[in-house]
């Protein structure tokens, strides 16, 4: 193996027996530390596949008065066309001003708490608080807010199109901004001078800026004759289906009816466990790490295979319907997201389809002996424990 000491350069380890050689440097220790499946690929690796990782932490990271917002798109990551992400901080009273956009925005928070508004087209109105493991889903077009609570909030932002740029939302203070004064006036029926206090900044927009912490959710709401609709998700509330290695939480529009364009899956992996080797017949995948070390095998047909690594805020993906598994590698829990733009979630199991076809025909296939066969199981387990493992 190459060293991955941090005496860089020093080491004479060959690398994997007879191929291989020891590296002189210049190297990034830090980078090769974090992906150790790329500096020495597993052997079955083969070809050249797209790059399937971008890292938040190499992303331009927009800084404002009461936060900050990151993205990784199809400009960072080419090979993630359906969905881009934003990583954003919002600080105690900080507001993401009041917007929309053409995508529709699927959000996971993963720190503190925020106050999330929105009003559909309708007339229809939404207020909630929302802690870390709930979701909201704002169809596209719908104008919306969100507001960092006592101890301000970060979270995850996904939208239903790779080519999608934070930096290109609808603003109410860009709009206000680029509207003749006389035609506000006409359009709220007030006089000009009413409108002499717009934001006088250098662009003339908020973006994200520092409020006050608003009061209780239930003396905060608007009393409306249209009706509410809700746009949000308590995941914490629903059970996960719970395996030998781990659990999984699975939100589409089945359980979550606003989110109608973008499914996803919350998975849990215990130290040595594995997301199962399966593919996705619907939708291309689009990974947000939350915490631990894992490693992503990915098969690619015309016998091509690639291996990457993945740590806290990396994205990873997966081309449509591409065979992969991902392990935990390290030994704590690794915990991520797997997203997909579709109403549905849906993956087909490499061992399920095995089982569940006759196994004569799959033993001709494979020269596989009768423990194998034996092994197979009919029910899908998404996570699957290391029986080999010695606790
Ligand atoms: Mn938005
Ligand atoms: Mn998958």
């Amino acid at each position: 193996m190459l060293s991955l000491e941090m005496k860089s350069g020093t080491s004479p380890e060959p690398i994997q027996g007879n191929v291989g050689g020891t590296d002189p440097g210049p190297r990034n220790i830090e980078l090769d530390r974090q992906n150790p499946d790329v500096l020495t690929p597993p052997r079955t690796d083969h070809g050249t596949l797209p790059n399937l990782k971008f890292s938040f932490g190499m992303a331009h990271n927009r800084l404002q008065g009461a936060g900050w917002a990151r993205q990784v798109t199809m400009r960072e990551l080419p090979a993630a066309t359906t969905l881009a992400g934003v990583n954003m901080r919002l600080n105690p009273g900080g507001i993401r001003e009041l917007h929309w956009h053409k995508q529709a925005e699927w959000a996971y928070m993963l720190y503190g708490r925020a106050r999330i508004s929105a009003v559909d087209q309708d007339g229809r109105n939404f207020l909630d608080d929302v802690g870390v493991d709930d979701i909201w889903n704002f169809p596209a077009g719908v104008p919306h807010s969100i507001q960092g609570l006592e101890e301000g909030c970060e979270f995850l932002l996904v939208f239903d199109d790779g080519s999608f740029s934070e930096d290109a939302t609808f603003l109410i203070t860009d709009w206000f901004a680029h509207t003749p004064k006389e035609v506000l006036a006409k359009n709220f029926g007030v006089s000009e001078s009413d409108f002499a206090d717009l934001p006088a900044d250098i662009d003339r927009t908020r973006y994200i800026f520092q409020g006050e912490v608003p009061p209780p959710l239930s003396s905060d709401t608007v009393s409306n004759s249209y009706g509410q609709r809700s746009f949000s998700y308590h995941l914490s509330t629903q059970p996960p289906l719970k395996t030998s290695g781990g659990n999984v939480r699975i939100v589409d529009s089945t359980t979550f009816p606003a989110a109608s364009t973008i499914a996803a899956g919350l998975v849990k992996i215990e130290p040595g466990g594995m997301r199962e080797m399966h593919w996705h017949p619907n939708a291309e995948e689009w990974q947000y790490y939350i915490e631990g070390s894992a490693r992503m095998g990915v098969f690619a047909s015309e016998g091509n295979a690639r291996t990457f690594n993945y740590q806290a805020g990396d994205v990873g993906t997966v081309p449509f319907a591409f065979g992969h598994y991902i392990e935990n590698i390290g030994n704590t829990p690794l915990c991520f997201l797997e997203i997909f733009r579709s109403p549905h979630f849906q993956d087909v199991s490499l061992n399920q389809w095995m089982a569940l076809t006759p196994p004569e025909l799959v033993q001709a296939h494979l020269n596989l002996n009768k423990t194998v066969i034996g092994a197979l199981r009919k029910e899908k387990w998404p996570v699957i424990g290391d029986l080999n493992r010695r606790s």
